[in-house]
């Protein structure tokens, strides 16, 4: 068994790293019969691959839990200019308007009710 790693990192530096992906079921032995390989769990290689990316722009970010403060609407909204705005009142200029305001119409009214 061949570690260079070990040159650079010293052994049982990562051990309790180690066994905590253990413990939390986040490593797993390759079922096939490579000899003592390990893979990331499926759920670890998601939570690896969401946290590696870079986090989404601010406006991409919706919001579900406040008012919209253009129509004060309860409605899935978006950070802008320190606002919560939601789609439909966003960009009144742009081509699609007419689109995002009927969608919008269509999700918000099983919401009348309340
Ligand atoms: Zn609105």
């Amino acid at each position: 068994m061949h570690d260079r790693e070990t040159e650079s990192s010293p052994e049982g530096r990562f051990d309790v790293l180690l066994r905590d992906l253990l413990g939390f079921g986040l490593v797993q032995p390759c079922p096939e019969p490579h000899g003592a390989t390990w893979q990331l769990s499926p759920l670890a290689q998601r939570r690896l691959d969401e946290l590696g990316s870079p986090p989404p722009p601010v406006d991409k970010v919706v919001y579900f839990g406040h008012r919209c403060s253009i129509c004060h609407e309860h409605v899935p909204t978006r950070r802008r200019a320190g606002s919560f705005v939601c789609d439909a009142c966003t960009r009144p200029d742009d081509a699609g308007t007419v689109a995002s305001k009927e969608r919008h119409a269509q999700e918000r009214s099983p919401l009348r009710s309340a």
